[in-house]
């Protein structure tokens, strides 16, 4: 049982997150129990503590007894429950298991957000000491590496030139170049830390001679997945008032997931009102790029390729067509997955689970439906913009010896366009 004062804290957490939304999801959840077959996790394991509606209820028996009157009155007959210990250790294990999918939701006949509730579970494990520690850890490298940005400056712009030849070698053009805080460009590009999501971005930003700036900040955002909304601002905010600062129309987002989540989110809650420029995903701007004629490829890819709906994307962004679109215009070959857009599995590699070492074991096995989806294509190479999906499915590939190249898209454009320079296969 939590000491007096701690309990307070943490009913305090729950009073402070408890607003009309939350309070219909705890209100209304009719133990149907439809979201099990809806969750990858549930489904691979059977087991219940992975079942969306008994993750949430873990929460709703604090509400029950701290905040409903019928709970209040005869807890132990409407179940509520002291944040004691044992509950404290299970919803930690339910909670940072969660991808954040929502595929619970999209089948829900209430369309109760799992992992809305989830993220209210997340700052009462916080308030208790106990967050995950690894995405803790991350969450302030990435701060400290804003705090000391004039220590770090140098050395990321260094790490650019570097890329910048490459690209060169890559397109072929020695006039390519990676702009850095390019005042009154049209786009802030941002990137993930590391070369392979700004080269194949710098050789096609290049081709269809884009007015655009490299962010000085990488787009991933483990305070999303720690769980703490002040920070997740905060390293947000860095791309974000580096946009403002030069004056884009446009900041795109890389390949990744929930960095493409995120940068939406905070961009519609900005100040009240919206930033004086578009967010949008890379993928989108390609699709423009090759439907507009600004870049040339060719349907140089023969094998036939499937594509993989990462779920911050698709279900939870709205991206669908773009990327099959490219896919397409790249490929003679190309396989839906069934299911697939909103109804998409989740690979299983979301919510910053790929960085939690101690649960590999479990991520792999909860990807069971997305093997099975990738089998049933015949596909060789599986497309997916954004990297812990790449990351959960190459392990998959390896465990479950599929037999498939697992691409980012950028990777396959820059390889079915006709340059002049090395052809060959990005890392
Ligand atoms: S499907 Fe919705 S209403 Fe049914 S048990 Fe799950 S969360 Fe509750
Ligand atoms: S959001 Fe996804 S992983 Fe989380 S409970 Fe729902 S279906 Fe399962």
């Amino acid at each position: 049982m939590a000491e007096a004062t701690e309990l307070s804290t943490l009913i305090g957490v729950l009073d402070k997150k408890m607003n009309r939304q939350l309070k219909q999801y705890l209100d209304v959840c009719a133990r149907c129990a439809i979201c099990k077959d809806a969750c990858h996790q549930y489904v691979a394991t059977q087991d219940i503590r992975y079942l969306p509606a008994y993750r949430a209820e873990l929460i709703r028996r604090i509400y029950k007894k701290y905040f409903d009157a019928t709970g209040r009155f005869v807890p132990a007959l409407y179940e509520g429950r002291d944040p004691d210990d044992n509950l404290l250790d299970e919803l930690y294990e339910t909670t940072y298991a969660c991808t954040g999918c929502r595929r619970c939701m999209y089948y829900c006949p209430f369309s109760i957000d799992t992992q809305f509730i989830l993220s209210t579970a997340k700052a009462i494990l916080i308030a208790a000491g106990r967050g995950q520690d690894m995405l803790s850890q991350l969450t302030d490298a990435s701060l400290f590496k804003s705090e000391n940005f004039e220590m770090f400056h140098d050395v990321i712009v260094d790490g650019f030139k570097d890329v910048e030849k490459e690209a060169q070698e890559l397109s072929g053009d020695p006039t390519l170049e990676i702009p850095v805080d390019k005042q009154g460009a049209d786009i802030l590009y941002v990137a993930l830390a590391g070369a392979h999501s700004i080269r194949p971005a710098a050789v096609i930003f290049n081709a269809a001679k884009e007015s655009w700036t490299l962010s000085m900040f990488e787009a991933a955002n483990y305070g999303f997945f720690f769980g703490d909304p002040v920070k997740a601002r905060k390293i947000a905010d860095r791309f974000m008032d580096e946009a403002l600062r030069l004056g884009v129309k446009e900041v795109v987002i890389t390949e990744c997931g929930h960095a493409y989540r995120v940068a939406a989110i905070f961009h519609e809650a900005w100040q009240g009102k919206k930033h004086p420029f578009k967010v949008t995903h890379i993928l989108e701007k390609i699709d423009e790029y090759i439907k507009d004629g600004r870049i040339t490829v060719t349907k140089s890819i023969e094998e036939p390729i499937t594509y993989h709906d990462p779920c911050q994307i698709g279900r939870n962004g709205g991206v669908f067509e773009s990327p099959r679109d490219i896919v397409k215009a790249i490929s003679k070959d190309f396989r839906e997955m069934t299911p697939n857009r909103q109804e998409q599995w989740c690979c299983g590699g979301g919510g910053g689970i790929v960085a939690i070492d101690e649960m590999n074991e479990f991520r792999l096995k909860s990807g069971m439906k997305k093997v099975e989806q990738i089998r049933a294509t015949g596909a060789k190479i599986v497309a997916s913009p954004c990297e812990n999906c790449r990351l959960q499915m190459e392990g998959l590939d390896e465990k479950h010896d599929l037999g498939v190249r697992i691409a980012a898209i950028m990777d396959l454009v820059v390889e079915a366009m006709p340059l002049k320079g090395t052809k060959a296969p990005v890392a």
